[in-house]
């Protein structure tokens, strides 16, 4: 049974994450898709600025400088390392022209995201007359140069395009390469802004599986530990039925066995037994009936009396039922004397059902106090034991109907896991709360609060 329901939980868990991989999957998907659009609509317009002629007019105004300093330096009258100095200056003096005039022509996408372009140059190679070439920029062994555009770090961008420009007119071939990179800085928020409503949905649509889930697997476990319970109850009442019934069985054979005719002695003890069985099974049966009341169905006729006074005396009358020198019982009980308003009788079977368990369950020294609590305004009465105790993860459930912790070292006292459920009933009643503290193996304390009228 308990494997079963583990192969259902876990079952149920793999499908949860089965369900969220394939809905992570899928947005992940939508997001590359969107991606890819803008990327293709950016694409597209950067190609048509591009390849505008006045763009293209203003990428001759450096090729034609680069041109003419090639000249020179094939003169000797500038240096080899000037060209590239030269070339930078000339870029940078055009510049402010080309990206206004791509800003101009990338207007429309502008206004959906922040879309940047830069020109980087790759390599310049020139080539002799006599086949040997002199490679003077390489972009992978050198610091990147900017020609135009915008500046943005290379892992930033993505890369749209390579060109080369090859000239045979100078002294050189000139083998001049550079690409173009793009950049849209706002990817992430254009992207959580389109794909929100997704989101959100998604989201939402996850939250409701896995509160349905957890509603689920707590019913389930509910359900599980109530129909243990009721197990637990039928084989516990069976068993405290048993002995009274089958004593009462015996009586009645000997009352009407042959032997027992005349003799008024056993006729007598016989009756007596009978009387005695009849009384504990009525007992067990109001019992069952009386602490199964939920607390709308207590009725309580209060008074108004002294708590001190009467915690004393009823724990003078307990200690003289129960007749044990075994027990100890320290009393901590304040003696101011504050008007407690309460139905005596209901209290009395609430405190009683609480040192019925503290010394059933093991105590022998127990500690009674009451007091005034001021914080929350109430009298609060605890008995504290040095009983077997409850382990934390039973706590929540013993003031359940019919509950009984079954650890394995707990079978061999009897109940029927009503004591304190009416008890709480009873406290409840009376607007009041109880509360546990324990510890397996080191006692227990059980607290009653109610509050000052
Ligand atoms: P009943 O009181 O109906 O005869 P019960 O004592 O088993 O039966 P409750 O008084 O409701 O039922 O207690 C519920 C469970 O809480 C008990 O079965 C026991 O395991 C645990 N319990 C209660 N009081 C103590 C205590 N003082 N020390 C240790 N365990 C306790
Ligand atoms: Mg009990």
């Amino acid at each position: 049974m308990q494997l079963k329901f583990n192969v259902l939980v876990a079952f149920s868990v793999l499908t949860l994450v089965a369900l969220i991989g394939i809905q992570g999957y899928l947005i992940y998907n939508t997001y590359e898709l969107k991606k890819k659009t803008y990327t293709i609509d950016a694409r597209n317009a950067i190609a048509k600025v591009y390849n505008s002629a006045t763009v293209d007019s203003i990428m001759w105004l450096y090729r034609t400088d680069f041109l003419q300093n090639l000249q020179a330096f094939e003169k000797g009258n500038i240096k080899e390392q000037d060209l590239i100095v030269k070339l930078q200056q000339k870029t940078s003096e055009i510049n402010p022209v080309f990206v206004q005039l791509f800003n101009e022509g990338l207007a429309k996408e502008k206004e959906k995201y922040d879309v940047k372009i830069k020109k980087v140059l790759t390599s310049v190679a020139l080539t002799d007359s006599l086949g040997n070439t002199n490679q003077i920029y390489n972009a992978a062994k050198q610091d990147t140069i900017m020609l135009l555009g915008e500046n943005f770090q290379n892992q930033d961008g993505l890369l749209i395009n390579n060109s080369t420009w090859q000239d045979d007119q100078t002294p050189f071939k000139l083998n001049f390469q550079s690409s173009i990179f793009m950049n849209i800085s706002d990817w992430d928020a254009i992207m959580l802004r389109e794909l929100s409503g997704l989101l959100i949905l998604s989201s939402l649509l996850f939250l409701f599986v896995v509160s349905l889930f957890y509603y689920s697997i707590r019913n389930l476990m509910k359900q599980k530990r109530v129909a243990k319970i009721k197990t637990d109850f039928i084989n516990n009442i069976t068993h405290e039925l048993k002995t009274p019934l089958s004593t009462l069985s015996i009586a009645t054979k000997t009352l009407t066995s042959e032997h027992t005719k005349g003799n008024t002695e056993m006729v007598d003890g016989a009756i007596q037994v009978i009387d005695r069985q009849n009384t504990r099974l009525q007992k067990l049966i109001d019992q069952v009936l009386q602490s199964s009341l939920g607390y709308q169905q207590i009725h309580l006729s209060k008074g108004t009396f002294n708590g001190s006074v009467f915690i004393n005396e009823l724990l003078d009358d307990y200690l003289l039922s129960i007749n044990s020198s075994e027990i100890k019982v320290q009393r901590n009980i304040d003696s101011t004397g504050i008007a407690l308003e309460a139905d005596k009788f209901y209290l009395s079977t609430a405190i009683i059902n609480l040192l019925n368990n503290a010394i059933k369950y093991g105590g022998t020294e127990l500690t009674v106090s009451y007091g005034i609590d001021k914080t929350d305004s109430t009298h609060y009465i605890s008995i504290k034991d040095n009983g077997i105790g409850i382990s934390p993860k039973y706590q929540r459930f013993i003031f359940e109907k019919f509950y009984r912790v079954s650890e394995k070292d707990t079978h061999n006292y009897k109940g029927l896991g009503l004591g304190l459920y009416y008890t709480k009933q009873i406290i409840k009643a009376h607007g009041g709360s109880i509360s546990v503290e324990s510890e397996a193996n080191k006692g227990s304390l059980f607290t009653i609060k109610i509050p000052i009228i």
